[in-house]
């Protein structure tokens, strides 16, 4: 496909400012360093150029979308009727208070419903992702032991199953990592635990339920164990979608958790942005919080700063629309439907799970929360099947693909989600199409590695992509 700059013709452009009626002052020194390259197209050859690239594009509204770890699921439109309403998109996040009555009632709302499905006593909405919210916990943990002197703690626990994230955002905010195994159920091994932990403890990050989708049963004997020791914990709320309205990490023993509301509450996920990580935390944490939190004085709404602050994480009280979309979606299904989510969540995976272990591995051969990782590690093996060839083979049935190769403490993993709006008729098709893409792999290996056959592109060097992206045309 042509990009933008290769359509239309010099000198052509759409017509949308009126006419200069002021005189026109040349510039003494042009500040630009290079020559300002603008595309020039008709309204209607940017429209469709524009409608072209969206049909190429796969999104939840096209079709399944089972990544796991990222729940990507059905986003209620009523969330983004209410983002788009006028009296929030044109707020400025620097107007006086007064004037933004409505919007801190959001966030004030917001940080409330937020500490109650944690299970936490404050909440911050600033940080602006789930990495985000990782590194402003970690440097609430870091403040709490700085606060008591307690300078030793350097070090952060963190299960070889983690997310990527959890050791990046241990190492940024100046702490060293130390990784713990994982025992046949994915679940942390306790003895690695006890071992690990000690006077140099600053904390433990965890996810619950874990990557590979398990309810870890000894939540509460680790969190213990990390107290103990002089540690705090930190829940990776990620997986928020298999628990919510069930249990709460803070009644788990967690101190401090990040919330994506782009996974979790109604912010379709990917795409680059903007997200909003929301950090929650106890009541000892609560002065080290960052930016303001919205807080009820009377009648009125007022902006409140941390006495002992760790700072600004990023301007201003973070991604707001993302805020309003996430109190639409909390809001409109009540405390009962926010259960009845994550039960249906939980059922969906499960009932996947069941029809698929007949045909393929199970990583994990116990009952899933809202995710499920299967193995094609055998089938690499045999009939040099990767999880790769599967995936790639599900585009020419025009499903999205799991999440692959993650978490990976399992070889050639597929990660399944399907989440808590997908009907039986669309898993039933997706079992169908899992089944017949495992047949044709055994009787024809070849069409599969060759898969996929019916996309613009085939197989793209996704290693050189990543490694070497080209990401500016070349006037
Ligand atoms: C997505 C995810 C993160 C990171 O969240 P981002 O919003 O992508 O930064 C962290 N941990 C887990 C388990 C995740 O799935």
């Amino acid at each position: 496909m042509e990009l933008i700059f290769e359509i239309g013709e010099e000198g052509r452009q759409l017509d949308i400012f009126p006419k200069c009626d002021v005189p026109e002052v040349k510039l003494n020194a042009n500040p630009r360093k290079q020559e300002l390259h603008l595309p020039h197209v008709s309204e209607q050859e940017l429209s469709r150029h524009y409608t072209k690239l969206a049909k190429r594009t796969h999104g939840v509204n096209d079709g399944f979308y089972p990544l796991g770890s990222c729940t990507m699921k059905y986003n209620p439109k009523i969330d983004e009727e209410m983002a788009a309403l006028p009296g929030f998109t044109g707020v400025h996040p620097l107007a006086p208070v007064e004037s933004v009555q409505g919007c801190l009632e959001v966030m004030d709302t917001l940080q409330k419903d937020l500490a109650e499905i944690a299970g936490m006593d404050a909440v911050t909405l600033q940080p602006a992702a789930g990495a985000h919210g990782e590194f402003t916990g970690l440097l609430l943990i870091k403040a709490y032991h700085e606060s008591r002197n307690d300078m030793k703690r350097n070090k952060i626990i963190v299960p070889d199953s983690a997310h990527g994230t959890n050791p990046a955002s241990a190492v940024m905010a100046g702490f060293e990592v130390i990784n713990i195994p994982s025992d046949d159920k994915g679940c942390v091994d306790l003895d690695g635990l006890r071992a690990a932990v000690g006077e140099d403890t600053a904390g433990l990050m965890l996810t619950n339920p874990n990557t590979v989708g398990v309810f870890d049963k000894n939540i509460l004997e680790i969190t213990k164990i990390v107290h103990e020791a002089g540690g705090l914990c930190y829940y990776d709320g990620a997986n928020l979608n298999a628990v919510m309205g069930q249990c709460r990490p803070g009644d788990m023993g967690f101190d401090v958790l990040h919330i994506n509301l782009h996974k979790t509450f109604a912010t379709p996920h990917g795409g680059g942005g903007p997200g909003s990580g929301p950090v929650g935390c106890k009541e000892f944490l609560k002065k080290f919080l960052p930016g303001f939190t919205a807080v009820k004085n009377g009648d009125c709404y007022d902006k409140s700063y941390a006495t002992d602050t760790i700072g600004d994480l990023r301007t201003m009280g973070g991604n707001f629309l993302v805020m309003v979309k996430a109190l639409t979606y909390i809001t409109t299904l009540g405390k009962e439907g926010i259960k009845e989510a994550s039960s249906n969540a939980v059922l969906n995976a499960n009932y996947m799970r069941v029809k698929l272990s007949k045909t393929y591995h199970m990583a994990y051969p116990v009952t899933c929360m809202h995710e499920f990782v299967m193995t094609l590690e055998e089938e690499h093996k045999q009939i040099n099947i990767a999880a790769m060839d599967i995936a790639k083979a599900m585009l020419d049935y025009g499903i999205h693909p799991p999440t692959m190769y993650f978490p990976l403490i399992v070889h050639e993993a597929l990660m399944i989600e399907p989440t808590e709006t997908e009907t039986k008729e669309e898993m039933d098709h997706v079992i169908s199409v899992l089944k017949e893409i495992h047949d044709k792999a055994v009787s024809d290996p070849d069409y599969i590695r060759n898969s996929p056959h019916t996309t613009v592109i085939s197989r793209p060097d996704e290693v050189k992509a990543a490694r070497t992206p080209v990401v500016a045309y070349e006037f």
